[in-house]
């Protein structure tokens, strides 16, 4: 019986260590999801549309976000992106910038200045809100071309989204089409163009404005994207971070639109199934799904699980204060658990990825 037990325990032990060596204690590489507008209710919809388990549903640890901004009760993206790519609570409206408009250090500004290589893809305008948060310092999210001028010195790897017309249509006459071509990026922008890319450094536009919805055929572009920044990020040995948005799901809760919102949420559902697969082969590689608010105080109310059918109602067209998902994969996933504010998010991230937390203006 004894020699039984210490047969178990070793053989556990065992098991253990081996586990142990297997999995890195620290990421190498990060990738954060934002489904922007995304609370616990848009996703158990979706799910329930799906008939059954999403993507979302693959992640061993859960946590909840909390999403004020520094003094209002009610989050904008500006300032629950800031949050999120900086750890530091702002003004709604401020892309990266605190409530004093000094800017503050970005997720993937650290990330680079690690020698990590960092993309951001979107599904709405490159220079909107959510994806400026993370390369752009602006008092407000409305200097789309100020914003625009800012990625190209950002040194980012891969960008993909909208809003093209930010580039080479502005007040000021510049293209910067032209100087990312300058600084060695390859411009795409047809379908064309983005599948044959090849090289270290990409700007792809998928639009001129906005991104088609789901709903009127913009197909699973979102998740071909992700695809891609990850095959060219993934070339840099030591290591990047990518941020990748589901933009709509918002735009439907502000819409107060149903099937807009699930479709929404089931494509940016596939991108986190992209993040998750590269992730499990890769092995060093931390996957992060959150948001920066929920949307529309969306309350589930009817349907049938069995064929599909969820109904639901939105509470008004604005932004809510309600609670949202943070879901975590990979090495130093398990301290992504409990209930806290946005910015612990940020924090939990580099505290997984490097040990320490860094805020800084800068
Ligand atoms: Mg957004
Ligand atoms: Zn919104």
């Amino acid at each position: 019986m004894h020699r039984y037990l210490l047969l178990c325990a070793g053989l556990l032990a065992g098991c253990l260590s081996v586990q142990a060596q297997q999995t890195p204690k620290r990421p190498k590489n990060v990738i954060l999801l934002i489904g922007d507008g995304m609370g616990v209710n848009q996703v158990y919809a979706a799910q329930i549309a799906n008939k059954g388990p999403l993507h979302l549903n693959r992640f061993p640890y859960l946590g909840l976000s909390t999403t004020h901004p520094v003094k209002d009760f009610i989050t904008d993206s500006g300032a629950g992106g800031t949050a999120l790519s900086t750890g530091v609570k702002t003004k709604n409206g401020a892309v990266a910038v605190d409530s004093a408009n000094r800017p503050q250090v970005t997720l993937a500004e650290l990330a680079k200045k690690r020698k990590l290589s960092t993309g951001i893809v979107t599904t709405c305008d490159i220079t909107d809100a959510t994806p400026a948060d993370f390369y752009a310092h602006q008092a407000s999210r409305s200097q789309h071309e100020a914003i625009a001028e800012q990625m190209v010195n950002a040194d980012l790897d891969v960008v993909i989204g909208g809003g093209m017309r930010y580039f080479f249509q502005r007040k000021d006459g510049k293209n910067l089409l032209e100087d990312f071509k300058k600084k060695g990026y390859t411009v795409a922008d047809t379908s064309q163009d983005f599948t044959a890319a090849t090289g270290k450094k990409l700007v792809a536009f998928n639009a001129g404005m906005n991104p088609i919805k789901v709903k009127e055929g913009r197909g699973p572009i979102l998740r071909q994207e992700v695809e891609k920044a990850l095959s060219i990020l993934s070339e840099n040995k030591n290591g990047f971070f990518l941020m990748a948005e589901g933009s709509q799901i918002d735009w439907a809760g502000h819409a107060n639109d149903m099937e807009y919102m699930v479709t929404e949420t089931l494509d940016f559902d596939k991108a986190v199934g992209a993040a998750l697969d590269f992730a499990e082969k890769n092995g060093e590689t931390l996957v992060i799904v959150t948001a920066d608010h929920e949307t529309g105080g969306l309350s589930l109310t009817g349907g049938d699980w069995r064929n599909g059918v969820v109904e639901g109602k939105f509470i008004w067209m604005n932004h809510s204060a309600n609670p949202v998902p943070v879901f975590a994969y990979g090495p130093g996933s398990e301290i992504f658990r409990g209930i806290f504010p946005n910015v612990e998010v940020n924090k939990k991230i580099q505290q997984a990825w490097w040990g320490e937390t860094i805020l800084s203006r800068k």
